[in-house]
C-alpha cells in the first residue's frame, strides 16, 4: 500500500464520480468538487459496450446500473437505407449471466454514480473549483474557489475537455480542436426493432439508434460542419433534419418526428490528447481532461471509466506515488491512444466521404482490444 490516504477529485463527471467510487472501495478518503451548481447533466443517452460493463462490475455497481439500463447483445451495421451489413455479436466480458452491452440515459447514469459515491463516502462539494494548489514534500495544500484550504496526498484533474487542471499542470500545450465534425442527437420512444445498438453507415453519412429503456432510444448522428457554426436555437430542429436527409431506412421513417427544437442536443466534436504523462509531482488527468477524443467509437466514457478504476488499484499497489503514478501510466497511454487516434481517424474518412473507409474492421478491432484485459 502506497502512503495515499486522501485524495481531492476535480470534476463530478463520469469519470470523477466513477474514481471516487473507486477510491473509496479501497479505503482512500475522497473530497470531491464540482464546479456546476446545479448538478445536472444533459439529456439524452450514451452506448457503454462490453469493456464497461465489466468495469461496472468491478466498481461494484453493475446490479443497480443495469436497471437503471437498457441491455443488449449485438451491434448491427446498416447502409444509409437501412439494408443489414454485418451483426458482430457481443461479448460477455462482466460473466455469462450479465449482458454484453447497455445503452442507458446520461440522467440515469448520473444518478446511479452520484448516489453510489456519496454512499460510499465521498464528500461532495458543489459550485466549487480549485483556485491554486501547492505541491511540495509535504504533500498537495489546496486552495478552492470558496476561499477554504485542504491538503491531500493526491489530486485527481477529472474536469473534462475544456480541464483547468490541465492548464495549472502544462499551461497551453494542450489546447481542445475542432475535429470539423458535429453531432445531432435527439430521443423517441424506442422502436420494437431497436433492442441492439443499430449503425446506418455509409459514404454520405453516419448515423445510429440506441437503445436506452423499454420506452426510450435516441438517434444520433454526425455532420461536416468546417465553419464550426452556431445554430439558432430555433432552426435546430429543421437542421437536423436537413443534415439527415441522405439517410434512410428507420432514420428516414423518423426523420419527421424531429419537430422540438429544445430537444436536439447539438455538439460540435473537440479532441485534445496529452502526449506525455498525464502527471506532475501530486497531479493527475484522467478522462477527458488527458485524452478526449470524438464519440466515432464509444469508448470517451469507457475510457475514463477504466483510467478510474486503473488508478484505484495501482494507488493500493505498493511503492511510492511516483511509482504507482507511472505504472498507471504503463496501463492506460497507449489503449487511451488508440481509442483517441482511431476515433478521429473514423471522423475524417467519413468529412473525406472516403468509399474505402473499413468501418466494419475498425469496429471489431476497437472491441478486440477493449476486450482485453487492462
Ligand atoms: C456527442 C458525444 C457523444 C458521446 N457518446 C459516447 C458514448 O456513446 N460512449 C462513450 O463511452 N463516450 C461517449 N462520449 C464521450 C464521453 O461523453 C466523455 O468521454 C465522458 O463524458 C468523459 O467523462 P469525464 O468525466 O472525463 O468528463 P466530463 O463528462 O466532461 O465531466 C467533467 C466534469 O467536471 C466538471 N468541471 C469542469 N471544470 C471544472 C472545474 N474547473 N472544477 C470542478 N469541476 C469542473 C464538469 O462540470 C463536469 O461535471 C461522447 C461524447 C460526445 C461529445
Amino acid at each position: 500500500m502506497s502512503d495515499i490516504k486522501k485524495v481531492l477529485v476535480v470534476g463530478g463527471g463520469i469519470g470523477g464520480l466513477c474514481a471516487a467510487v473507486a477510491l473509496r472501495r479501497c479505503g482512500i478518503a475522497v473530497d470531491l468538487v464540482e464546479i456546476k451548481s446545479e448538478w445536472t447533466v444533459y439529456g439524452v443517452g450514451i452506448i457503454q459496450q462490453s469493456n464497461v460493463v465489466r468495469e461496472m462490475a468491478r466498481l461494484g455497481v453493475l446490479d443497480r446500473y443495469l436497471d437503471a439500463a437498457y441491455a443488449f447483445e449485438d451491434v448491427g451495421i446498416y447502409d444509409l437505407q437501412g439494408n443489414p451489413l454485418v451483426r458482430i455479436p457481443g461479448q460477455r466480458l462482466a460473466g455469462p449471466q450479465y449482458p454484453a452491452n447497455v445503452g442507458i440515459s446520461r440522467l440515469a447514469l448520473h444518478q446511479v454514480l452520484s448516489e453510489t459515491a456519496i454512499e460510499a463516502g465521498t464528500a461532495v462539494r458543489l459550485g466549487t473549483t480549485v483556485d491554486s494548489y501547492r505541491d511540495d514534500a509535504t504533500g498537495l495544500s489546496v486552495t478552492f474557489s470558496d476561499g477554504s484550504v485542504g491538503q491531500y496526498d493526491l489530486m485527481v484533474g477529472a474536469d473534462g475537455v475544456y480541464s483547468k487542471i490541465r492548464s495549472m499542470l502544462f499551461g497551453e500545450t494542450y489546447i481542445p480542436r475542432f475535429t470539423g465534425q458535429a453531432v445531432w442527437r435527439y430521443n423517441f420512444p424506442r422502436h420494437p426493432s431497436i433492442d441492439h445498438l443499430a449503425s446506418f453507415t455509409g459514404p454520405g453519412g453516419n448515423a445510429g439508434l440506441v437503445p436506452l429503456a423499454d420506452n426510450l432510444m435516441y438517434m444520433f448522428s454526425t455532420s461536416h460542419e468546417p465553419e464550426n457554426p452556431r445554430f439558432a436555437h430555433d432552426v435546430l430542429a429543421q437542421t437536423m433534419r436537413d443534415r439527415i436527409g441522405q439517410v434512410g431506412g428507420l432514420v428516414g421513417e423518423l426523420r419527421e418526428q424531429i419537430t422540438d427544437n429544445s430537444l436536439v442536443v447539438y455538439k460540435p466534436m473537440e479532441v485534445v490528447f496529452v502526449n506525455e504523462p498525464w502527471f506532475k509531482g501530486r497531479v493527475l488527468l484522467v478522462g477527458d481532461a488527458a485524452h478526449a477524443t470524438t464519440p466515432h467509437l464509444g469508448q470517451g466514457a469507457g475510457m475514463a471509466i477504466e483510467d478510474a478504476l486503473v488508478l484505484a488499484e495501482e494507488l493500493v499497489g505498493g511503492g511510492s506515488i511516483q511509482e504507482c503514478l507511472q505504472r498507471f501510466m504503463t496501463r492506460r497511454f497507449e489503449r487511451c491512444k488508440y481509442i483517441s487516434e482511431n476515433s478521429i481517424m473514423a471522423g475524417e474518412r467519413e468529412m473525406a466521404r472516403d468509399p474505402d473507409f473499413d468501418r466494419i474492421g475498425l469496429t471489431k478491432a476497437m472491441l478486440k482490444l477493449t476486450a482485453e484485459p487492462i
